[in-house]
């Protein structure tokens, strides 16, 4: 329930009566909690007023109201940040999850605010294109790109924000502007890699690129072979093609705990198997499901692997290699890893270590890996998957760069110091510029370059 909620809200209720249909605004709180169920179960707080936008219209007359009487606001699209930022407790939820339409441009695909990873893949796919996304369907697009934007098709065309070509966004004094390379550049900058924090983007145009099938799945290794796999995966990916990429990380499955690794092959089909076969060799597989899918599928396949409305607890480390002493605390991490917790490594390379730090705010451009500490529990106060999660981050830390990932970084994280490197300054003046109310909250930043 909402702890407080702000003394403005029946002034901007009577506002936004004034600017849009009635169904738009909820009020009634058990609606509006029953609307605000998140990825993350266990995000607290109760907003006072949830509106339905519909469009870009809906979105600026929310924000002058809020603007005009000083309630805090949040933007709520896929839902899946962990921390719950698109909660705002006693303020106006803006609603954006009926923002879904995605339009083809030849090789551009025009985004709504709200729209899903799977709404963009599913509209490329009839065209033969993709789009770089992540690796779950039911993430919001916009969460997705502004944070970075990991994917399985790093190495051939970047990241999220490498393949951002524009975004209309609505700004905190409620004007609409469209953020490209030649308008607003440097807005355009801040968004690629600082995150929903300079405003609400109403849509996005985002690069297609032909690509009809990849081959991936999962190919998985008793743990006791764990040692040999990593090593020879990172032997593997010294000397691959850009177009395989070869996520891996730890699991329990029913067959009991695993290496596992999640190959995608977007290269030329016919020379997908060869590939595969090369991780196959990496040890002896007890999993082996790879296959030619749409990405569209593939990435659909893993919605359910971490299911919407369960209690989580989220880190990562950024580690800049996979060392012989960091194998050791995957490994150990993996052993002491609860059933219902999970390991998962981003590998970035190819494509996305080509673009210049500057280039984007987002600034991890040298080959790395993005190791994701996840603590999942169906139920149960999660006093042990959460001791897990420190542990290893703990661990991880040791081998890690000193930022990090402020995609997956909770409020208060003192990494976030350190989080954009080269780019704090430039990050932080932007915030002051366009947001200097310090409307927008999304993933942290840093304060200050000190
Ligand atoms: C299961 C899972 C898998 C993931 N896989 C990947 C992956 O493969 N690669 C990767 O890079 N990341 C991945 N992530 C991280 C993910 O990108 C972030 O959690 C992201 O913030 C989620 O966006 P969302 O819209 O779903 O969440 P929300 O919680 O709805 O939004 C996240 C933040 O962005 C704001 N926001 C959302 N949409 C807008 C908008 N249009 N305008 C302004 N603000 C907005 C919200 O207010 C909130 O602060 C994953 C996360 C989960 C939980």
């Amino acid at each position: 329930m909402s702890s407080a909620v702000h003394p403005g809200i029946d002034t901007v209720v009577k506002l936004l009566h004034e600017r849009l249909p009635v169904a738009a605004i909820v009020t009634e709180p058990t609606e509006v909690a029953a609307q605000c169920h998140l990825w993350n179960a266990r995000v607290n707080g109760l907003p006072a007023v949830l509106v339905r936008c519909r469009g870009v219209a809906d979105v600026q007359a929310v924000v002058r109201a809020v603007g005009a009487v000083g309630v805090p606001v949040s933007v709520l699209g896929g839902g899946h940040d962990w921390t719950g930022s698109a909660i705002v407790d006693g303020g106006v939820l803006i609603d954006l999850r009926g923002m879904r339409q995605v339009r083809i441009e030849g090789r551009v695909a025009c985004v709504a605010g709200g729209a899903t990873v799977s709404d963009v893949l599913d509209a490329a796919r009839p065209y033969g294109g993709a789009a770089a996304v992540g690796t779950v369907g039911s993430v919001g697009f916009a969460g997705l790109t502004l944070g970075g934007g990991y994917g399985t098709l790093i190495g051939v065309v970047g990241l999220g924000v490498d393949n951002l070509l524009s975004a209309e966004v609505v700004l905190a004094d409620g004007r609409v502007v469209t953020a490209d390379s030649y308008h607003e550049p440097e807005l355009f900058w801040a968004l690629r890699g600082g995150g929903a924090n300079f405003g609400i983007v109403t849509e996005l145009r985002t690069r297609l690129h032909p690509l009809a099938v990849v081959t991936t799945g999962m190919i998985a290794f008793p743990m006791d072979q764990a040692r040999s796999v990593l090593r020879g995966w990172r032997d593997l990916v010294a000397s691959a093609s850009d177009s395989l990429d070869v996520m891996f990380g730890a699991m329990t499955t029913p067959a009991g705990k695993v290496v596992f690794t999640s190959p995608t092959w977007s290269g030329d089909p016919v020379l997908g198997v060869e590939q595969m076969d090369a991780v196959r060799a990496l040890g002896e597989p007890m999993i082996d499901d790879v296959g030619d899918h749409a990405l569209a599928d593939a990435v659909h396949s893993l919605d359910e692997l971490f299911p919407y409305g369960g209690n989580y607890q989220l880190s990562s480390r950024t580690l800049p290699g996979l060392t012989d002493a960091a194998i050791d605390s995957f490994i150990a991490a993996a052993e002491a890893m609860p059933a219902t917790c999970c390991l998962n490594v981003h590998h970035s390379h190819g494509a996305a270590t080509r673009v210049p730090a500057t280039e984007t705010a987002y600034p991890y451009r040298d080959e790395h890996l993005v190791v994701e500490i996840i603590g999942a529990w169906p139920d149960g106060d999660g006093a042990i998957e959460s001791a897990w999660v420190h542990d290893t981050e703990k661990q991880l830390g040791t081998h890690a760069v000193p930022g990090g990932w402020a995609n997956l970084m909770a409020p208060g994280d003192h990494r976030v110091q350190d989080a954009y490197g080269i780019n704090t300054e430039r990050l932080v003046q932007l915030k002051a510029q366009y947001d200097p109310e310090g409307v927008f909250t999304a993933i942290p930043l840093p304060t200050t370059s000190d």
